[in-house]
C-alpha cells in the first residue's frame, strides 16, 4: 500500500530509525550531554534539582479521537514543566518514555516529538527533551520526567502562614469546560469518543477545547513566585477546590477563597482541573506579582481545610470524568 511506504507502522522500523525521526523533530540538546549516549549529563548549578514524572495512559487520560499525537506531545510536556514550576524552579530537561502499539504510524510519534518540543519552547524556553525511551505495548502510554533548576528555596505545599494572601496565576475551569464540550458533543450514542478534527465549533470553543487538549500553564510564574518571596505553591491539576485544600492541610491552615474573585463560572472555578494554574500564598502586605491574583486569605486551622466567604466547603468539587468514565457511560 503506497500510503503504507510514505508512513510506515513502528513495526515495520528499526529502534534506532524510530529514534532518529524522534530526535530530528525535538530540536537542539541543551545539556551536557544530550540524546544519544547511555544517559545525558545535566547541569545543576544551584546544587539543587527539581525532579518529578507523570505518565498519560489511552483510556483513563486521553483519547486518540480527541487528542493527535502533537496535542498528546504538548500535554504531556505541560502538566510536568507546571509541576517543576510549581517548586520555584525553572524546567531544564524533559526525559520521554513511549510504549505504543506496533501499529502506530511513524507520522504519530514524530508528532508527538513536535508536540513535546512547541511545548518546550512555547511555556519553558530553557527545556528541552534530553532522552528517552521506546518500547511496545499495547496501550499508548507516555510518561514524562521533568528536570529543573530552583532559583532559591524550592517553594513547597507546606509554608502557607496565618494571615498570607493566597494568590493564583493562569486560567481556571477552562480546561474543564473544553472536557465538558467534548463530552456532550463528540461521543456517539455508544458513548464512544467520535473524532473533533474536521468538526465545526465557534472560535470560543474552539479555544475552550484547546485549552483540554493543549494547556498553556504559567511556567515562567514559578519562578517569579519564588523569587517574590511565596510561602507555598502548587499547581492546580484537580480542581481549585480540592488543590488548594491539599495546601491547607499541608501547611495546617486554613484557606478562605473569594467567591467574588474566582470569576462567573464559579463551580467550573473551583472543581475544573487540567488548567495547571499555580496556586501560591505570599506574606501579608507582601505585593503579589503579576500574573498572579489575590483569590483569598490564609485563616488559622480548623475542622474544614476550605472555606468560601468564610463558609465551608466540606466536599470540594472535583470530577474526573476520565476516570469515572465508565460510570458515565452508565
Ligand atoms: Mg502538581
Amino acid at each position: 500500500m503506497p500510503q503504507h511506504d510514505a508512513d510506515p507502522t513502528v513495526a515495520a522500523l528499526s529502534e534506532g530509525e524510530v529514534l532518529a525521526a524522534i530526535l530530528a523533530e525535538v530540536g537542539a540538546s541543551r545539556a551536557e550531554v544530550g540524546p544519544g549516549d547511555d544517559a545525558a549529563v545535566i547541569a545543576a548549578p544551584s546544587g539543587r534539582m527539581v525532579a518529578t514524572v507523570d505518565t498519560l495512559v489511552h483510556g483513563p487520560d486521553f483519547r486518540l479521537a480527541w487528542t493527535s499525537g502533537f496535542d498528546l506531545g504538548w500535554k504531556a510536556a505541560a502538566v510536568n514543566l507546571a509541576d517543576v514550576a510549581a517548586m520555584g524552579a525553572t524546567p531544564t530537561a524533559l526525559l520521554v518514555a513511549l510504549a505504543m502499539p506496533d501499529h502506530t504510524r511513524l507520522s504519530f510519534v514524530t508528532d508527538v516529538a513536535r508536540g513535546l518540543r512547541a511545548a518546550c519552547d512555547a511555556l519553558a524556553p530553557d527545556c528541552s527533551v534530553e532522552g528517552g525511551d521506546l518500547t511496545v505495548s499495547d496501550t499508548l502510554t507516555v510518561a514524562v520526567t521533568a528536570l529543573g533548576i530552583p532559583v532559591t528555596k524550592p517553594v513547597t505545599r507546606a509554608g502557607a502562614r496565618v494571615g498570607d494572601v493566597v494568590a493564583i496565576a493562569g486560567e481556571l475551569g477552562r480546561a474543564a469546560a473544553g472536557l465538558d464540550i467534548l463530552f456532550t458533543r463528540f461521543r456517539d450514542d455508544a458513548g464512544q469518543p467520535v473524532p473533533v478534527m474536521g468538526a465545526r465549533l465557534s472560535p470560543e470553543d474552539h479555544e475552550l477545547v484547546v485549552a483540554q487538549l493543549r494547556p498553556s500553564p504559567p511556567i515562567g510564574a514559578g519562578v517569579i513566585a519564588a523569587r517574590a518571596g511565596a510561602t507555598a505553591m502548587m499547581d492546580v491539576s484537580d480542581g481549585l477546590a480540592l488543590d488548594a485544600s491539599r495546601l491547607a492541610r499541608a501547611s495546617g491552615v486554613t484557606i478562605d477563597l473569594d467567591a467574588a474573585a474566582l470569576g462567573p463560572d464559579r463551580e467550573r472555578a473551583l472543581g475544573g482541573g487540567e488548567d495547571h494554574a499555580l496556586l501560591a500564598t505570599y506574606p501579608a502586605g507582601a505585593a503579589v506579582p503579576a500574573p498572579f491574583r489575590p483569590i483569598g486569605v490564609v485563616r488559622p486551622a480548623g475542622d474544614i481545610a476550605l472555606r468560601l466567604d468564610g463558609e465551608p466547603v466540606t466536599r470540594p468539587p472535583g470530577w474526573d470524568p476520565y476516570r469515572d468514565w465508565d460510570s458515565a457511560r452508565g
